[in-house]
């Protein structure tokens, strides 16, 4: 297959093809001239405080990286495909590729969960491990290829907070009838511990919250819910961010877009993909130490930890929910599988590391 032809008329016009077209465009020798025109559609709303402005920082890294022979234009959620069909975007070839979060694809690929955050799953640090040294990017790829596409780790938001509750959690009985806005598997294990998880798009939450449609509200950390004015809309903030302890975001490929890819473009995308996250974490950190020093501050806001008890139950839900998901899908046990004995490793050695450390810092 020709490398202009590879995905229908969109790739085909979003194609420049040679820089010397008279030297012709199928040898190696040629391939380092070529330029590449790609889309990337998004789950976010367009240039999005951190999470949008990391895909737009990728395609300006890679741009300037590459001397501009790839160029990459990046369409916020809505703009080309909705917010949630980046995944069969890019998997069919109407875009060459794709930013957002693996666990959107619950209920079409329950096992893509593993690679951005269970609930007291592998935190930020431990999630890259498991990637790029653990074995991770293997199982992840295996399990992309059947939808043709390619999958890097993109961004991390570092641990969440739980989020934004106008109602106290004193215990577990505070969870029952608790309407909160929570996705993915953090909030199937809400509503087994009989709560009512609602899916809201980012733009109603605080509406919502304020006039009393939903109690609470999980969304990133204070760097992101300040900007959302969430701490106007309700009272307690509550930590820590047990349903999503360091998501990481994926940017994904179209597997022929990146068949056409000479090899050092190739190297260029999955340095500059581990350059975001490290990025993008390190912006988390800074903005959330930043915009928490406003919280400390504001009369109106009451900073809790989660009780123990309430944290106990919601991880032993968990194991519950994971448990069923492994059994019911092949892939997500073998990955499941994986994970865990990642997770259980993982914990021995943060336990006398990181833990050990922190617990001893003056706090
Ligand atoms: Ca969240």
């Amino acid at each position: 297959m020709k490398r202009r032809e590879f995905v229908g008329g969109l790739a085909v016009a979003g194609l420049a093809g040679c820089a010397r077209p008279e030297s012709g465009c199928d040898s190696d020798t040629d391939r380092s001239s070529e330029t590449f025109e790609w889309s990337c559609v998004t789950s976010w709303p367009p240039r999005f405080p951190g999470l949008g402005m990391a895909v737009e920082n990728l395609a300006e890294r890679l741009d300037g990286a590459s001397g501009g022979r790839l160029q990459i234009k990046v369409y916020g959620g809505g703009e080309l495909v909705p917010p949630f069909e980046v995944f069969d975007a890019v998997s069919r070839g109407t875009v060459e590729m794709g930013h957002g979060a693996a666990y959107y694809h619950k209920g079409k690929v329950d096992a893509a969960q593993f690679f951005t955050a269970i609930p007291f799953g592998l935190n930020y640090m431990e999630l890259n491990a498991w990637i790029h040294y653990g074995g991770g990017l293997e199982l992840w790829r295996e399990l992309y290829a059947p939808y043709n596409l390619v999958p890097f780790l993109c961004g991390n938001t570092g641990v969440q907070m739980g989020g934004w509750f106008n109602k106290e959690i004193n215990g577990v009985e505070d969870l029952k009838g608790l309407k909160m806005r929570i996705p993915g598997l953090g909030g199937d294990v809400l509503r087994r511990a009989g709560g009512t998880p609602v899916t809201l798009p980012g733009a109603e939450i605080f509406t919502s919250l304020q006039q009393g449609a939903i109690d609470a509200t999980e969304w990133v950390g204070p760097y992101n819910d300040v900007s959302f004015g969430l701490h106007k809309a309700a009272r307690y903030y509550y930590y820590p961010g047990w349903q999503e302890p360091g998501p990481g975001l994926e940017c994904i490929i179209n597997q022929q877009a990146w068949d056409s890819l000479p090899p050092d473009l190739q190297a260029l995308v999955a340095v500059t993909c581990q350059s975001i996250t490290i990025d993008m974490a390190s912006e988390y950190t800074n903005g959330n130490a930043n915009s928490l020093q406003q919280l400390l501050a504001d009369p109106n806001v009451e900073l809790r930890a989660f009780p123990d008890e309430v944290l106990q139950h919601l991880k032993s839900i968990t194991a519950e929910i994971v448990a069923e998901m492994m059994a019911s899908d092949p892939a997500a046990e073998k990955i499941g599988k994986a994970f865990y004995a990642y997770l259980d490793k993982m914990e021995a050695n943060t336990r006398i590391s990181e833990q050990a450390f922190l617990s001893t810092r003056k706090g």
